[in-house]
């Protein structure tokens, strides 16, 4: 058993990382801000024992005695990370100084969710962890893709300089239940747009692709990833399969029956226009890849937003 901190453990992932940790028979210390996160996410672990929930803001400093630390505490969305740049800037920079400091201190093993945002609009198709990527540094998604970037950079350089104990995973796009409805994501938008009878609002042609992982295979990455040694990473993590939004719009109209409609709208301001995984390092280090295909791992997400779409109609009742 050890003890853990799980920084944005009240978010999307850090909710089912923690759940993952606590079957484990870890202790979980979950830290959060609650900016995206919620107590709700977490409400089921309190009456555990080992699981204690803590407010608080990775900008500041914190002392805490933990064997193991996964820095998950930013904003993961756009319509989030762009509401105050700013603070994103700060969580990613100042936030990850802290945790390296911690992690310096008591001798703790750290893990870093870094992001594919790191590789931009990429020019290399998939993108290997070798690729050093393609960001703007002063467009409106660069708090968030140059914030991760030096956060990179700090890891690497607390490992180089101060032999601090650390992992760097770049995660891909992930859904699952838990996601947030009002976070503009792709997925959370198309299935409740769907659930409601609204137009499936896609941005742009929809040619555009992405690669979508389900979230326990994720969590079982990032676990694989803590848990080795000699491996700093970063390793990618995120499913291959790729779609495009127009594919994903009509996966999505067909397995909930929905009747709604497609409509076309602006594409955002440096939207990546394909974006895929390459995990061969992840098999060969970790003997890690995804199992859950998209057509399944839809179906309990979108049972958990009709849950959400249901609870949300009766309160207007
Ligand atoms: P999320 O928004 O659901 O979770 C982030 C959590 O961090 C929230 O609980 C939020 O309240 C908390 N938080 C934010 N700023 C904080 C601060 N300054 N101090 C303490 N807590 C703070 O997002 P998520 O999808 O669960 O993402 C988790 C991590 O994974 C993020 O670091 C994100 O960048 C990374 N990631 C996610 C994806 C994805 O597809 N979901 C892709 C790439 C990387
Ligand atoms: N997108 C879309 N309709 C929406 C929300 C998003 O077509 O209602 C597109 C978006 O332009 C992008 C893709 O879906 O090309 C994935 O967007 P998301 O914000 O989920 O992830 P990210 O762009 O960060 O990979």
């Amino acid at each position: 058993m050890k003890r853990i901190l799980v920084t944005g453990g009240a978010g999307f992932i850090g909710t089912h990382l923690c759940e993952r940790l606590l079957q484990e028979g870890n202790e979980v210390i979950c830290l959060d801000n609650f900016f995206t996160g919620s107590r709700r996410n977490v409400q089921p672990f309190l009456a555990n024992p080992r699981f204690e929930l803590m407010r608080h803001d990775i900008v500041d400093p914190i002392l805490l005695e933990v064997d193991q630390i996964y820095n998950l505490a930013c904003p993961a969305s756009p319509v989030h990370y762009q509401a105050n740049p700013i603070k994103t800037i700060k969580t990613n920079v100042l936030g990850i100084m802290n945790m390296l400091g911690l992690a310096k201190r008591v001798k703790a093993r750290i893990l870093q969710a870094s992001t594919s945002e790191v590789y931009g609009d990429p020019l290399q198709h998939p993108q290997t962890e070798s690729y050093w990527g393609n960001v703007n540094p002063i467009g409106p998604r660069s708090n968030y893709d140059e914030g991760k970037r030096v956060a990179e950079t700090l890891m690497m350089d607390y490992h180089r300089q101060n032999g601090v104990d650390i992992r760097i995973v770049r995660i891909f796009n992930t859904y699952g239940p838990k996601m947030l409805e009002n976070d503009g994501r792709v997925v959370s938008n198309f299935v409740c747009q769907a659930l409601r009878g609204k137009d499936l609002t896609v941005y742009g042609n929809g040619e555009q692709t992405r690669s979508f992982c389900y979230v326990s295979d994720l969590v079982e990455g990032m676990v694989r990833m803590m848990n080795q040694d000699g491996f700093t990473g970063p390793v990618n993590l995120g499913n291959p399969g790729e779609f495009t939004m127009n594919e994903l719009a009509e996966k999505v109209l067909a397995l909930t029956g929905s009747k709604s409609s497609i409509v076309y709208r602006p594409l955002p301001e440096n939207d990546p226009q394909r974006r895929r995984p390459d995990i061969s390092l992840a098999k060969e280090k970790l003997g890690w890849a995804p199992v859950m295909p998209l057509q399944e791992g839809l179906v309990p997400t979108i049972e958990h937003f009709r849950e959400v779409v249901a609870a949300s109609l009766l309160e207007k009742d």
